[in-house]
């Protein structure tokens, strides 16, 4: 039986802070402390270390059903299609088509692991296990792939 495991991009895959610290509209109102609303933010973030090699290795196994879970800005409704664009960018057609769900309430997904870096947007009420990325646990990729035996 194949075991169901959902990818959080923001913080996990896409170096969201970096992205954020390098646009160069981040110190700019309306932007400034409004990271979210950046225009074309999260259409060109750079990968995380190890991630595209990681999520490859679980997308790879035949014990899991890989899927990318990851909330887009409700206001920035660009950063829906650029989430769609990015994973498209880094992973392979044929691997990822279909695989994404942008969502607020990632608590209503049904699953056996969730890698999210964050609490929020339901990920610390996930019913299957929450593998906190970037925790003491959860340093890295070869962390959560230790982890995951894949
Ligand atoms: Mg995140």
């Amino acid at each position: 039986m194949q075991k169901k495991v959902y990818i959080d991009l923001d913080g996990v895959i896409a170096d969201f802070d970096r992205g954020r610290r390098e646009h160069p509209m981040a110190n700019i109102t309306p932007y400034k402390g409004r990271p979210d609303k950046l225009p074309g933010l999260f259409k060109d973030l750079e990968p995380i270390e190890g991630a595209i090699e990681g999520v490859n290795k679980l997308l790879d196994a035949i014990h899991f059903d890989v899927y990318f879970l990851s909330t887009a800005p409700w206001d920035n409704p660009e950063a829906w299609t650029h989430k769609r664009l990015w994973i498209d960018k880094y992973f392979e057609t044929k691997k990822i088509k279909k695989r994404l769900i942008l969502c607020h309430h990632k608590q209503l997904l049904i699953g056996d692991f969730l890698i999210d870096d964050r609490e929020f947007n339901g990920a610390s009420e996930f019913t299957g296990e929450w593998l906190e990325f970037g925790s003491e646990r959860f340093p890295d990729w070869s962390a959560v792939l230790n982890y995951l035996n894949a």
